[in-house]
C-alpha cells in the first residue's frame, strides 16, 4: 500500500490545467437543470416535491432540482439501512477500505468536473473548488488506510493462561447531516468515515448543494459500494432532519454545521424515544470565531496576507475563516493600512473566471445575514474597505474590514460566515490573546509571531482546537492537520485524524481462559 501523501493542488497557471478546468466547465454546463432522484436501497424514487439548486452567482441559473424525501420516505430510508447494517458490518473492514480507494481514483479522474460543479453550485472559485475535491480525495485515501491500521483492534494485556482481545465494531445506522460550505469534502469525508467503520448512512446533503452529493454516491456505486450503505435523501432538516435525529434506530449522528443546529441535534439526540436502546452518538462540527494575533515582532507583510487570505477566501464562508484579528498596538497601524489596500486589491465576481479571487456568498438568507452584520460593524468600528454588497444578479458581498472595534462588539463575538474581518488593538501580546480567547467558541487561530517565547505562550494558552504559527487560520489538511474545535465549535471530534474513526465504533473486549 503506498502510504498516505495529500492530494496536490492544481497550479491553473499551465495552460494545460487552465484548459482541462475549462473544459470539465462545459461538460457541467451541459447537464445543468437536470433532475436527481433519491437513492434508497439503490433504488431511484422522484418525489412530486423538489430541492431546486441555484446558483450563488446567478440566481436565474438552475444547477438541477432534487427529489425532496418526506417522513415516510425517510422511515424508508431508515428501515433499509438498518437492514442493510446486517450485512455490511460482516462486510472485511479490507473490502470496505477498497471501497473507498476505488472512489479515490474515479473522482482524481473526473477531478476538474466536480471543482467545476462546485465552482457553479457552491460558488467556489477555481482553487478553493480545486481544494475542496483534492480534501475528498484526502478523506478517501485517509480513513481507508485508518481503517486497514484498526482492522484488527488495539494492543491489550494478556495474562498467563489467559488471551485478551480489543476489537472494534461498528454501531449501526448514522445520520449524516452536511454543510454547503464544503459540499464535496465535508460531505463525503463524513459519508465514509460511517461507511468504512462498518455502518449504514442517511445522507442527508446541505439543500443549497445537494447535486454534488448526488455525484458522490454514484461513485461510490461505480467503486462497488452495496445498494443501501449510502442512502441519499436531501430534505428539510425540520421535517426529515428532525424526524431521522429522533429516530429510535438512529445510532448516531455526524452534523457539521452552525452552532444553533448543533445544539438542536445534541439536545434532540439526548432523549430516549419509545423502542431505542441506546445513548445516541452526537458528532458535531460547529462555529467558529477564529483569530489571527499578530505580535509586534512579527513578518507584517505576512500578517497582513494571511489575515486577507483566511478572512476572505471563499468569502469567509468557513468555519476557520479568521473573522477577527487582534493586533498589537506598536504594529497595528501598519499592518491594517496593508489589510487595507490587499483587501481593496481583491476581486469579485464569478467564480468560474479564474481571475476572480472570490465570488458570492451561499444564498439571499446568508447575504442578508452578512449585510445586516455590516450595518451593525459600521456603528462598532471603522469600515475601512468593502461595506458594499449587491444581490441583482448574484449573492456578492465585497470583502470588509471594520476596524478600531472593541473585544465586546457583537462583529467579534458573533459568528458572521461571511466576508468580513473585525479588527482590533491590543496592547501588548498577552492582551491580545485574552482578547483572542474571549469568545465561546474554540475552533482555529493563528499567531504571526517571531518571538520563540510568545509562540509558546499561545501554544499553551490559545485555546483552539487547531493554531497556526505563521500562516493563515483556514486549509487544514486531511492527516495533516486534523480539524475540529474546543467549547461551542463542536464535539471536540477531529476529522482527518488519527482518532476520528474510533467515533463511528465502540470497543468490544473479548478474554478467553486457555
Ligand atoms: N477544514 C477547513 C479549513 O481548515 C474548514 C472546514 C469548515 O469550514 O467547515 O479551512
Amino acid at each position: 500500500m503506498i502510504p498516505y501523501k495529500h492530494e496536490p493542488f492544481t497550479d491553473f497557471s499551465t495552460e494545460e490545467n487552465n484548459k482541462a478546468y475549462l473544459e470539465a466547465l462545459k461538460k457541467v454546463e451541459g447537464y445543468l437543470g437536470e433532475e436527481y432522484p433519491l437513492i434508497i436501497g439503490g433504488e431511484r424514487i422522484t418525489t412530486n416535491d423538489k430541492i431546486v439548486s441555484y446558483n450563488p452567482a446567478n440566481k436565474e441559473e438552475v444547477i438541477g432540482s432534487v427529489s425532496k424525501a418526506d417522513k415516510e420516505l425517510a422511515e424508508k430510508a431508515m428501515q433499509v439501512a438498518d437492514e442493510t447494517f446486517n450485512t455490511w458490518k460482516k462486510v472485511k473492514p479490507e473490502i470496505r477500505a477498497d471501497v473507498l480507494f476505488k472512489a479515490a481514483a474515479i473522482i482524481r479522474r473526473r477531478k476538474h468536473e466536480f471543482s467545476a460543479l462546485l465552482s457553479k453550485e457552491a460558488g467556489k472559485p477555481w482553487n478553493e473548488a480545486d481544494a475542496d475535491t483534492a480534501e475528498a480525495i484526502d478523506f478517501l485515501e485517509y480513513y481507508g488506510r485508518q481503517m486497514l491500521r484498526l482492522k484488527d483492534g488495539q494492543p491489550v494485556e494478556s495474562r498467563p493462561g489467559e488471551f485478551n482481545r480489543y476489537d472494534y465494531i461498528p454501531l449501526g445506522v448514522g445520520v449524516i447531516i452536511s454543510p454547503w460550505n464544503f459540499p464535496f469534502a465535508i460531505m463525503a469525508g463524513t459519508a465514509v468515515a460511517a461507511v468504512v467503520t462498518g455502518n449504514t448512512v442517511l445522507l442527508k446533503p446541505a439543500s443549497t448543494t445537494p447535486v454534488v452529493a448526488y455525484k458522490f454516491v454514484e461513485i461510490l456505486e461505480e467503486a462497488g459500494l452495496p445498494a443501501g450503505v449510502v442512502n441519499y435523501i436531501p430534505g428539510s432538516g425540520a421535517e426529515v432532519g428532525d424526524y431521522l435525529v429522533d429516530h429510535p434506530k438512529t445510532r448516531f449522528i455526524s452534523f457539521t454545521g452552525s452552532r444553533d443546529v448543533g445544539l438542536r441535534i445534541y439536545e434532540r439526540a439526548s432523549k430516549l424515544n419509545d423502542g431505542q436502546i441506546w445513548l445516541k452518538r452526537v458528532i458535531a462540527e460547529m462555529g467558529g470565531k477564529d483569530t489571527i494575533v499578530v505580535d509586534k515582532e512579527a513578518d507584517l507583510e505576512l500578517a497582513a496576507q494571511s489575515i486577507v487570505k483566511s478572512a476572505f477566501g471563499f468569502s469567509g464562508q468557513k468555519c476557520s475563516a479568521c473573522s477577527r484579528a487582534v493586533i498589537v498596538e506598536d504594529v497595528y497601524d501598519e499592518v491594517l493600512a496593508r489589510v487595507e489596500e490587499l483587501t481593496k486589491g481583491l476581486s469579485v465576481g464569478d467564480p468560474t473566471d479564474v481571475s476572480n479571487f472570490t465570488g458570492p456568498v451561499i444564498d439571499a438568507a446568508a447575504f442578508k445575514k452578512i449585510t445586516n452584520y455590516i450595518e451593525i460593524g459600521k456603528g462598532e468600528g471603522r469600515i475601512v474597505a468593502g461595506g458594499t454588497a449587491d444581490d441583482s444578479k448574484g449573492f456578492f458581498v465585497n470583502p470588509t474590514v471594520i476596524a478600531d472595534v472593541t473585544p465586546e462588539a457583537r462583529v467579534m463575538k458573533e459568528e458572521i460566515f461571511g466576508p468580513v474581518v473585525a479588527i482590533a488593538k491590543a496592547k501588548d501580546f498577552d492582551e491580545a490573546l485574552a482578547i483572542a480567547n474571549n469568545t465561546e467558541y474554540g475552533l482555529t487561530g493563528a499567531v504571526i509571531t517571531n518571538n520563540r517565547m510568545n509562540q509558546e505562550k499561545a501554544r499553551e494558552d490559545f485555546h483552539v482546537g487547531n493554531l497556526y504559527f505563521n500562516r493563515g487560520c483556514t486549509g487544514a489538511i486531511v492527516g495533516y492537520q486534523p480539524f475540529g474545535g474546543f467549547n461551542m465549535s463542536g464535539t471536540d471530534s477531529k476529522a482527518g485524524g488519527p482518532d476520528y474513526l474510533q467515533l463511528h465504533m465502540q470497543a468490544k473486549t473479548t478474554s478467553e481462559t486457555l
